[in-house]
């Protein structure tokens, strides 16, 4: 079974951090036996540079012939103002591919410093609707000010979005600890919030072998904060889930080690929670676990939705390697507290994810 993957390597530390992540995902797929042809787009300030454009046409139609892809760090802000061509490509093609999931793990290493040792969290936050402005309208806008001194935003959710959302959680959670936790505030939104909730119970019903439970937004930031260990997979809205994905990224050492995947009903994209760090580009010291993380949950997500033992087991071997790395302390970057650089970290994950692929 062959599989198509693309890589978009975003700006600043974009090119140095994720070819390390496509490092890491060959050196396992060669061994596990999973095949993936690879392409690189253009994309950001490098493609305004060379083809004055940073989204050049076609982009679309590309990714639309792939199965998934790495989508490196974007730095529109440095860019925004050159010409209307300086678009920020992330939205676009998140909307355009109706990425609706935004999975972001938080994990804990026992040999890294963070506020808890024992947390293991993923958050399955929408990334379609909410109180997001360029989300809530079909045209126009999800804000608006009648007058200087009143503004008003508008708040969407659907049945069959927060449905499909709640099956994501459901079905990542059957392969981890299987308890779901919906979190929402119903209590002051019965009707936004409220179907939510609904939606997220209707679906949880149908896993009989998943504990489900609800907790209030700010019952959960509290909880999370105090013991975030009593959390597997959690299911919230979009601005709930932007705000506590940062949070929970906070426990486990901040940004750097925040990986994520958006998913669709057809294609993913792995796109690491952190920006694209101008203040360290071109030093070689970007950690690059973030990026190779995601890419690990692209191949997972691959593996799962293709039933390609070969490319689960590559996933899987990526994951084995970054915790051996981890543990032995010995290629970390320096925001890790070690002195490597982004390379001897990527290829010290590179050469255990290959030991670790030859396990069947
Ligand atoms: P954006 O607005 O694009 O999300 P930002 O300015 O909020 O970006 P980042 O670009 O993520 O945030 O940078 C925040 C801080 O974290 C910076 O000091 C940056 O150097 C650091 N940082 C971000 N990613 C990494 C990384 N992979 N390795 C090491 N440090 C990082």
């Amino acid at each position: 079974m062959s599989h198509r993957l693309g890589i978009l390597l975003g700006d600043d530390i974009g090119p140095e951090v994720v070819p390390e992540a496509v490092k890491v995902a060959k050196a396992a797929l060669a061994v596990s036996g999973g095949e993936v042809a690879w392409s690189e787009l253009p994309i950001g300030r490098a493609a305004w540079q060379a083809m004055g454009t940073t989204m050049p046409d076609g982009t679309l139609d590309r990714l639309a012939a792939l199965d998934g892809w790495i989508l490196g760090p974007i730095g529109h802000q440095a860019y925004r103002h050159l010409d209307d061509k300086a678009v920020n490509p992330h939205p676009i093609i998140r909307k355009h591919f109706e990425m609706f999931a935004n999975l972001r793990p938080a994990l804990s290493y026992p040999e890294l410093p963070s506020l808890h040792k024992d947390v293991d969290v993923m958050l399955v936050r929408d990334n379609h609707e909410g109180l997001q402005p360029d989300r809530s309208m079909f045209k126009g806008w999800g804000e608006m000010m009648p007058s200087p001194d009143m503004a008003i935003s508008i708040r969407l959710i659907t049945r069959q979005n927060t449905e499909r959302l709640a099956r994501v959680a459901c079905e990542l959670a059957m392969g981890r600890r299987k308890h779901v936790t919906s979190v929402h505030k119903d209590t002051v939104a019965p009707m936004t919030c409220g179907l939510f909730a609904e939606a997220c119970r209707d679906v949880a019903a149908d896993y009989p072998d998943i504990a489900f439970d609800e907790v209030m937004v700010d019952t959960f930031a509290l909880k999370a904060v105090m013991e975030p260990g009593q959390f597997d997979v959690v299911v919230i809205s979009n601005m709930f889930g932007d705000i506590m994905s940062d949070l929970v990224a906070g426990l486990v050492g901040g940004l750097g080690m925040a990986p994520a995947l958006q998913q669709g009903e057809k294609y993913a994209m792995a796109q690491a929670a952190h920006g694209s760090a101008p203040d360290i580009a071109g030093l070689g010291i970007a950690n690059p676990y973030a990026e190779i993380m995601s890419m690990q949950m692209l191949l997972a997500w691959l593996g799962r939705r293709s039933g390609d033992a070969a490319v689960t087991r590559a996933a899987a071997a990526m994951e084995r390697a970054v915790n051996a790395v981890i543990e032995e302390a010995q290629a970390l970057t320096p925001d890790l507290g070690g002195t490597a650089a982004t390379s001897e970290m990527g290829d010290a994950i590179a050469d255990a994810a290959g030991a670790f692929a030859e396990d069947r």
